[in-house]
């Protein structure tokens, strides 16, 4: 089967050619563990996810790699002021990211490199640059010299003065130019530190990446595929390109995978606004089968309009597969080749909304086919949806009761206030958690009835 995939560096959609039949190599740049995972880091991770399921039925070997950036300035920042170690700090979140991520029906990457168990790889591709005259050192520093690779810019296209620009708040006294970036910088008493040829430091993050790939796949060797969200295709991915390309003379990437943003009620999502969606959060109100839903509801390369009606919608259509699923007699078998078109439709980049417009029309003679239900748990279970499972939701342990409690009031309130629209649309998203509301004298009681 063919797999076409959108190349960044290329522009366009291409046919996936391995470097080697036998064994495939993808990397996906992972978290940075200093806070909870949030749903835009949840969409970098299933994409690829749903990537590399179908990469495996067509290869027999496919090496997943996601790293884990387990020394940064911002779990320095998080250990401060939470008066913790950095190791402290990674470990507390490494473990939230893996539990969030499971739940979410993620299948593990083959390897989950740690920066700070790479340091001796780090280190020696730093070397290799050096050496091969692309870096120098710079009061303390070692700076990539951008000037030496003739191809900076080739996978964000930017020009020389937009990059500049998007450098200049970067601008340091040890750098020959603003475009240059840190690959080893060093470290106070106070702040992680390992010790190298220019004395005790921590590597930039951009090596990191470029270091454990190199690590895994090999010095001299191509990656077949490197993924991550599209704010990092500038400066971190262009940077990755740059770094490989002069530690050795193979191509660093053949292709390039980026998925687009995630958007809370069409606005980007920030601390400071307060519209952060956490999946610790999300886990505790939904089936996280629907939040795996509805993050594949988008093209991946478009971005995702989170809103209440996306996890809503794909809460409903969860719970219709659900019934249909439960009500399969137990002479349907599930045959090998009854998942082909979703994995056809899948090959061809990831047509995730596609694939879910595929399910619903055969959820529809589902009832009245077994081979259209056979096809219709198959499918969903290729996408990393299991129809079958027991849902762990149905235990009342599960729900966040304060979170609905909260929900009541403001719904009372509206009430109160004759804001009749808010206190149905309250009621609707207490509906989709499962929750029926009675209303009695001045109060509401509440239950949950997941079917
Ligand atoms: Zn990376």
């Amino acid at each position: 089967m063919t797999i076409k995939i959108f190349n960044t560096i290329n522009k366009k959609k291409e046919i996936f050619e391995p470097v080697n039949h036998k064994k495939i190599y993808m990397y996906v740049c992972g978290p940075t563990v200093y806070s909870h995972p949030h749903i835009g880091n949840a969409r970098a991770a299933i994409i690829p996810d749903v990537l590399l399921r179908v990469l495996r039925k067509n290869y027999d070997e496919v090496i997943y790699i996601r790293n884990i950036t387990d020394v940064d300035d911002k779990i320095s920042d998080a250990a401060f002021k939470q008066g913790k170690t950095v190791q402290e700090i990674s470990n507390k979140y490494i473990d939230i990211y893996q539990k969030n991520m499971s739940s979410l029906g993620l299948i593990d990457p083959t390897y989950q490199p740690r920066v700070t168990d790479n340091m001796p790889a780090i280190i020696e591709t730093i070397t290799k640059i050096i050496e091969n005259g692309s870096a120098y050192i710079s009061e303390g520093h070692v700076i990539f010299d951008t000037q030496k690779y003739k191809n900076y810019g080739e996978l964000s296209k930017r020009t020389l003065d937009e990059m500049i620009d998007g450098a200049r708040i970067d601008i340091a006294s040890y750098k020959k130019s603003p475009r240059d970036f840190i690959l080893w910088k060093p470290s106070s008493d106070k702040q992680p530190g390992w010790a190298s040829p220019w004395g005790n430091g921590r590597p930039g993050w951009h090596i990191e990446c470029t270091s454990m790939i190199k690590n895994i796949v090999g010095c001299d060797s191509t990656l077949d595929i490197h993924g991550g969200g599209n704010d990092l295709i500038f400066p971190h991915h262009e940077n990755e390109i740059a770094q490989g390309s002069c530690m050795s003379s193979a191509k660093y990437c053949n292709y390039w995978f980026h998925n687009g943003i995630v958007l809370v009620n069409k606005k980007k999502m920030s601390k400071s606004i307060g519209n952060v969606i956490l999946v610790d959060d999300l886990v505790k109100r939904f089936d996280p089968r629907s939040i795996r839903l509805a993050l594949l509801s988008a093209h991946y390369r478009q971005p995702l309009n989170w809103s209440d009606s996306t996890i809503t919608e794909a809460n409903n259509l969860l719970k219709k597969f659900i019934i249909l699923a439960k009500s399969s007699p137990p002479e349907v078998e599930l045959e090998q080749d009854c998942n082909t078109e979703i994995i056809d439709i899948l090959s061809d980049d990831l047509n995730t909304p596609e694939a879910i417009k595929y399910l619903s029309s055969i959820a529809k003679s589902a009832k009245k086919n077994n081979n259209d239900l056979a096809k219709l748990i198959s499918s969903t279970n290729f996408i990393g949806i299991d129809l079958l499972l027991e849902d762990k939701s149905k235990s009342n342990d599960n729900i966040d009761k304060e979170f609905v409690e909260k929900l009541i009031k403001e719904r009372l309130e509206a009430r109160l206030a004759g804001n009749y629209e808010k206190a149905d649309e309250i009621r609707e998203k207490l509906s989709s958690m499962n929750i029926s509301i009675k209303d009695l004298e001045g109060t509401s009681v509440w239950d949950y009835n997941p079917d």
